[in-house]
C-alpha cells in the first residue's frame, strides 16, 4: 500500500459542516496535489448553513459565493452526505476509524447570552431566531413574532443587529422580491412595527456594524434613519480610536452617524432610531414583554480597550419585541472538547486540543475554532490554515492501513436506518426551489420543513 495520500491510500477526512468553512476546508485539500477524498455530512437535508439561512434575504450578492462551492461540490473526489447528526447518527470516534481525519467546521448555532431578568419572556428573542424564521431555517420555522406592537427594540450594534433592524424597516415591496420565506414575508407585511431601536452598549465610535450596511438605513424607501446629534459627542480616547489611520472603518460609521443626524425627518412610515451608551438591565411585562429597561453607560479605558460602565440611570421604552444580536456562539458537540466560556472548541491552529495535550486527527475550522467574527471570505484563510496544520501532520495520521472512508459511513447509516441524501438529491430540492420562486419573481421559494424536503425527494 502506497503512502497517505496516495492513489490506493487516499486521504480521507470527514468534515463535519457545509457552510463556508467546510467548503474552503475542502477546496484547500483538494488543492493540496494528494490523492483526497472528503465526506462533507451535514446536519439539514440542504447545504451552505449561513450563507443559505444566516445571509440577509436582501443581499443576494453575498450569497453568489454558493456558486463556488457548488463548483467544488462538482469534484469526484468531494461526497455531501444531508440530514445527518454527527454525535447522534454516527459519532467522532466512528469518523476517526473510518477517516484519517476530520475536520469541525460547524460554526457557532447558538447565542450569547445578556444575563438580565426576563431576558427569555415571551416577545423577547435572539438574533438567531428571528434570523432563521426570515431565512426559512427548518428549526426556526414555526417560532412566532409579534410584530403588533408600534415599537420594535434591537440590542447590539454588529452587523446581524444591523441585518434584523432593516429586515424590520423594509416595505413589502423590498423584500418580495428576495429569496425571504413566505411565512415571514406574509407577517412582516403585516407587521405594525413603526419605530425601531438599535441599541449600543458603547459609542458610536464603536458600532461594528461595516459602512456599507450603515449606509443602506439611509436609503430605505419606507424608513428614517434617525440618530440624535448629542449622542455624538465623543470622550478623547474615542477620537484617537477615530484618528487611527488603522481603524477606516469607524470613522466612515461615525460620520455615517453624523450624516444621519443632519437629515431632516421626512416622516416617512418608519424610522430606525440608533442610541449608544445604554444596556439593557431588565426586560418587564405581565407574562410578555411590555417594556424594557436600558441603563445609561459611560466609557472608561485607553483607546481600543474602551469598556461600558453604567451610571445607575435608567429610562424604559415601551415594546411588544426586542431582538437580542449581542453575538452567536458555538455549541458543544459529544465526544469533543469544548471551552465553555469562550463558546469554542479548544484549538492550538486548527489541531484540537484536550486539557492542553492534542486531540490526535481532529481539526476545527471558522466561528466554532476563533469564534464569530469576520466576514464569508475570513472563513476561507482559516480553513487554509486549518487545513495547513493537517497536511503537516501527515505522517501521523497515516495509519498504515487504508480507511474505508465513505463506504464506511454509509454501511453506519444504513444500519442505523439513517435517511441521508447525497449531492444529487440537493440539486433537485435546488431546482425545484428556484421553480417555486419563478412565478413570485423571488430567486428561490425555500423548503422549510425537513420533511417536506424529504417528501420532494420521494416524488
Ligand atoms: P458582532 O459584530 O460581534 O456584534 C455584536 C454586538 O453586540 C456588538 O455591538 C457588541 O458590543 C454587542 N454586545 C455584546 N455583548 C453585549 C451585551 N452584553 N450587552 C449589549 N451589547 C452587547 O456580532 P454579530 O453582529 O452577531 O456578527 C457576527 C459576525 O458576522 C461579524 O463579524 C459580522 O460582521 C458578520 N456579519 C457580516 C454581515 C455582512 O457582511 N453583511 C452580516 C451579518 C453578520 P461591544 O462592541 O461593546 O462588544
Amino acid at each position: 500500500m502506497g503512502r497517505i495520500g496516495s492513489e490506493d491510500n487516499p486521504l480521507r477526512v470527514a468534515i463535519i459542516g457545509s457552510g463556508p468553512s467546510g467548503f474552503y476546508a475542502t477546496e484547500a485539500l483538494l488543492k493540496s496535489g494528494l490523492r483526497v477524498r472528503v465526506d462533507m455530512l451535514e446536519r439539514l437535508p440542504v447545504p451552505y448553513g449561513l450563507v443559505r439561512s444566516g445571509v440577509a434575504p436582501d443581499h443576494p450578492k453575498l450569497k453568489q459565493v454558493i456558486e463556488v462551492y457548488a463548483k467544488i461540490a462538482e469534484s469526484p473526489d468531494f461526497n455531501y452526505i444531508g440530514h445527518v447528526t454527527v454525535g447522534r447518527d454516527i459519532s467522532i470516534g466512528e469518523l476517526r476509524a473510518s477517516h484519517h481525519a476530520v475536520i469541525l467546521t460547524c460554526g457557532a448555532e447558538s447565542d450569547r447570552n445578556l444575563g438580565i431578568p426576563g431576558e427569555t419572556m415571551p416577545g423577547s428573542h435572539t438574533a438567531t431566531e428571528f434570523v432563521g424564521w426570515y431565512n426559512g431555517h427548518p428549526d426556526y420555522r414555526d417560532r412566532a413574532f409579534d410584530l403588533s406592537h408600534e415599537t420594535a427594540v434591537v440590542i447590539g450594534q454588529g452587523n446581524v443587529a444591523a441585518d434584523v433592524a432593516r429586515i424590520l424597516a423594509k416595505s413589502e415591496q423590498e423584500l418580495a422580491h428576495t429569496d425571504i420565506a413566505e411565512h415571514a414575508l406574509s407577517q412582516l407585511a403585516a407587521s405594525k412595527v413603526r419605530t425601531i431601536f438599535v441599541v449600543g452598549r458603547r459609542g458610536p465610535a464603536q458600532a461594528k456594524f461595516t459602512p456599507k450596511e450603515l449606509r443602506e438605513f439611509g436609503e430605505l424607501e419606507h424608513c428614517d434613519a434617525v440618530v440624535d446629534e448629542s449622542e455624538l459627542e465623543l470622550n478623547d480616547a474615542s477620537r484617537v480610536e477615530l484618528d487611527d489611520k488603522t481603524n477606516p472603518g469607524a470613522r466612515k460609521i461615525y460620520d455615517q452617524f453624523r450624516e444621519f443626524a443632519a437629515r431632516r425627518v421626512s416622516g416617512k412610515l418608519r424610522r430606525v432610531i440608533f442610541t449608544f451608551l445604554k444596556s439593557p438591565v431588565e426586560l418587564l411585562g405581565d407574562g410578555r414583554l411590555a417594556r424594557i429597561r436600558l441603563e445609561k453607560n459611560v466609557l472608561s479605558g485607553g483607546p481600543f480597550n474602551q469598556g461600558a460602565h453604567g451610571t445607575g440611570k435608567t429610562m424604559d421604552i415601551d415594546a411588544g419585541i426586542v431582538l437580542r444580536s449581542i453575538g452567536y456562539r458555538g455549541v458543544a458537540l459529544p465526544d469533543v472538547p469544548f471551552d465553555s466560556r469562550s463558546g469554542v472548541i479548544p484549538n492550538v491552529e486548527g489541531r484540537v486540543t484536550k486539557g492542553g495535550e492534542t486531540m490526535p486527527q481532529v481539526y476545527a475550522a471558522g466561528w466554532i475554532k476563533r469564534g464569530p467574527t469576520g466576514i464569508i471570505g475570513t472563513n476561507r484563510a482559516d480553513s487554509v490554515a486549518t487545513v495547513n496544520s493537517l497536511l503537516s501532520d501527515l505522517a501521523a495520521l497515516d495509519s498504515g492501513s487504508a480507511k474505508r472512508g465513505t463506504e464506511a459511513i454509509y454501511e453506519c447509516l444504513r444500519r442505523k436506518g439513517v435517511r441521508f441524501l447525497t449531492f444529487s438529491d440537493w440539486k433537485v430540492l435546488d431546482k425545484r426551489e428556484i421553480e417555486r420562486g419563478q412565478p413570485k419573481g423571488k430567486p428561490r421559494e425555500k423548503f422549510t420543513r425537513v420533511q417536506e424536503m424529504l417528501a420532494q425527494l420521494d416524488q
